[in-house]
């Protein structure tokens, strides 16, 4: 969907990233040598490596794993296969979950991994020696106390078994608090899968009740139909709202009425895509972000909401399943407009918060009902909902400026206790 928006207003994740820092900062009124320590990450890793595809051709791949800071813990941050992934993206990300980290109160720092690659191009046997040599070539880095993965665009349960079994293989025993996001049968959590899709509908029912409204009967364009947007759009239509639109890369489609969201993912996961599904109008990606709908949720890729088309959003809301899915640029005119923006590192918290308790469970090897791991997303996601909207109140800003003030405030004061070594 990048390709959807032009060059002129493609905004590389990085440039974002720090221009939301250096603005935070400000706000903050931080001091200089806390800004030099927070603008950079702590430690990068690239690799490039082979790997044997089916046909018996070799092929390089490039990789990058990035640890922004841990000053609060362990670094922890997702890892993603897609063709255009470079180290300034996994910058951006690991500082993103530094901050979302903070925000939800969790004792953690931030990273990001990815691969450059293609993985629907890639036969299962190609995608497995493509994760394990990954992995054998982050080796170092990775670890239950120094760095821990998870899941991020396009990788799943499946990719962190493999993960944990090749460090396993290595350590010469099998350690699950490797990675988060594991199958259930190896020490995955209960709620893991729905966690992101879930914490988004719990952010966005504090925010509207915070505003005096409520989500039943809200009209929904979800853009993006991966884990993330699919688990969102059918939390949010159980909870009464009425999703109209939903996406994938294939197109969107829309239904006024709306659409019937459990018919939809049942059919996704036999394969069809969404440009197919019966039941309402074919319209484009750039189509789906403009309609006339309370709630907007990109949940696909950075840089959909840009310059170009933030005037023609017409939705009240804009809940930010994905990361970075609105350039700076954008910001500023939805905030003009009126248009409430719920920001990435608050809205999309609740996977990072359920692999929280899926460590912790592993480490205790002590395992929780599912009854319990919703409670305790909820009462994270709507205490750091209520505080993000009261830093913003205090220093009279956006949700975005509130949420990032309060992340990177308690990432410095952690810095600032730790002091420098030596
Ligand atoms: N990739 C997810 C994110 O961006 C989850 C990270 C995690 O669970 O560690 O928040």
């Amino acid at each position: 969907m990048a390709e959807l928006v032009s060059q002129q207003h493609r905004v590389n994740p990085l440039t974002i990233a720090l221009d939301q820092f250096d603005r935070t900062a400000e706000i903050l009124h931080l001091d200089e040598d806390m800004r030099k320590v927070l603008r950079v990450p702590k430690r990068e890793l690239t690799v490039n490596f082979p790997v044997r595809m089916d046909d018996g051709r070799l092929e390089m791949f490039s990789g990058y794993r990035v640890q922004h800071n841990v000053n609060r813990g362990p670094a922890k941050g997702g890892i993603r296969f897609a063709p255009d992934v470079d180290i300034e993206e996994v910058r951006a990300l690991a500082m993103w979950m530094t901050w979302k980290c903070a925000l939800v109160g969790i004792p953690y720092g931030g990273a990001k991994g990815g691969v450059a690659c293609n993985p629907k191009q890639l036969s299962r046997t190609e995608l497995e020696g493509l994760t394990r040599r990954f992995t054998s070539e982050i080796y170092t880095l990775i670890g239950p106390e120094s760095d821990i993965p998870a899941p991020d665009m396009n990788t799943d349960s499946q990719i962190m078994a493999w993960i944990m079994d090749t460090y396993s293989m290595q350590r010469g025993y099998s350690v699950p608090a490797v990675v988060t996001g594991k199958p259930l049968e190896i020490g995955g959590s209960a709620g893991r899968t729905e966690a992101t899709g879930r914490g988004v509908t719990y952010v966005v029912e504090e925010v509207l009740g915070y505003r005096g409204e409520r989500l039943e009967g809200k009209t929904v364009a979800i853009q993006g139909f991966g884990n993330v947007g699919s688990h969102a759009a059918e939390l949010l239509a159980a909870q009464g709202a009425k999703v109209v639109a939903i996406s994938d890369v294939s197109g969107a489609v829309f239904n006024a009425r709306g659409l019937d969201v459990n018919a939809a993912l049942q059919i996704k996961n036999e394969g069809v895509l969404v440009s197919d599904l019966p039941g309402g109008e074919r319209i484009s990606n750039d189509e789906l972000l403009e309609l006339p709908v309370d709630i907007l949720v990109p949940a696909a890729i950075h840089g959909q909401i840009t310059g170009e088309n933030a005037d023609d959003i017409r939705a009240r809301y804009i809940a930010e399943a994905a990361n970075g899915p609105t350039t700076p640029e954008a910001d500023e005119i939805l905030r003009e407009r009126g248009i409430i923006v719920i920001p990435d590192v608050l809205c999309n918290a609740g996977g990072v918060t359920v692999s929280y308790f899926e460590w912790v469970q592993g480490l205790q090897a002590f395992f929780w009902e599912i009854d319990q791991i919703r409670r305790r997303l909820k009462s994270i996601i709507s205490r750091a909902t209520r505080e993000t909207i009261a830093t913003a109140e205090k220093y009279d800003v956006d949700l975005r400026m509130g949420a990032s003030a309060l992340g990177i405030s308690r990432v410095a004061e952690a810095t600032l206790s730790r002091g420098i070594y030596p």
